[in-house]
């Protein structure tokens, strides 16, 4: 990091002090921040401050989010680049906010070419370049579905898409490799697939069937919720995403 980088990084966090009510309210009942040393937890939160400094958190269909609030969704959007960097979320500016599930008009080629116009409630997007959409509903209540979170789910994507389509392919580490990773997800998925279309039982949201790169949104939902269900499920996922993401959340939590 430049000195001029690093004399922003100060300047923006001496501006903008937040007490620790503030983060208590903040980060109430997000059982997924569990188990982050001190240090982690500091980090988290200069991120998070630092994450609404770089980023406009836009409020849509009359929602309004406090500063505890917009805060909430900054630590869950930075748990993934938490070892990473905030620069991995370089490139994309507005984070749009709904009160609940918003429908979405666009248009889809199938498979013999005809567009459709496609009118579906959704939860969340995440656009190329542009803006992230989530919902509030549930990051305000992660217990109501304790195996998902929302914010990582479209923070994997923007991840995804930093070296291109989303395809469930983000830029890999030195020392890992792609081989690997292609032959790990490959595997998992088509496994996935069989499942979910043989009716079977899966604790992994079968959404995540749908295609490669909702597969990987999914797994890192899953990875930072609740670890021990993907280590049991498919351990070479987790292994590579301990890789990806340099954290492991099923020790931290164990701990
Ligand atoms: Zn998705």
């Amino acid at each position: 990091m430049g000195w001029l980088t690093e004399w922003n990084r100060r300047r923006i966090l001496a501006g903008n002090p937040v007490d620790e009510q503030t983060w208590r309210q903040a980060s109430e009942g997000l059982s997924i921040l569990n188990g982050l040393t001190e240090t982690e937890r500091r980090r988290l939160q200069e991120f998070a401050i630092l994450f609404l400094s770089d980023k406009s958190m836009e409020c849509a269909g009359g929602l309004h989010l406090t500063h505890p609030q917009r805060l909430r969704i900054a630590l869950l959007a930075c748990l993934p680049v938490l070892n990473l960097g905030l620069d991995w979320y370089d490139g994309w500016h507005a984070v749009i906010v709904y009160p609940d599930e918003f429908v979405t008009d666009h248009e889809e080629m199938d498979e013999a070419g005809v567009v459709h116009r496609i009118h579906e409630p959704r939860s969340g997007e995440s656009w190329q370049h542009g803006p992230m959409i989530v919902t509030w509903a549930p990051i305000e209540n992660p217990d109501l579905y304790p195996d998902h979170n929302l914010v990582i789910h479209e923070c994997a994507h923007k991840l995804d898409t930093l070296n291109g389509a989303a395809n469930g392919f983000p830029p890999l580490h030195r020392g890992m490799s792609a081989k690997e990773w292609a032959d790990v997800f490959g595997e998992a998925f088509g496994d996935f697939q069989k499942r979910v279309d043989e009716d079977q039982e899966t604790l992994i949201d079968p959404y995540g069937a749908e295609a490669p790169e909702e597969f990987f949104a999914v797994v890192s939902e899953v990875f930072f919720a609740a670890p021990w269900i993907l280590k049991e499920e498919y351990p070479q996922v987790y292994e590579q995403l301990v890789l990806f993401y340099r954290q492991d959340p099923a020790r931290r939590i164990a701990e």
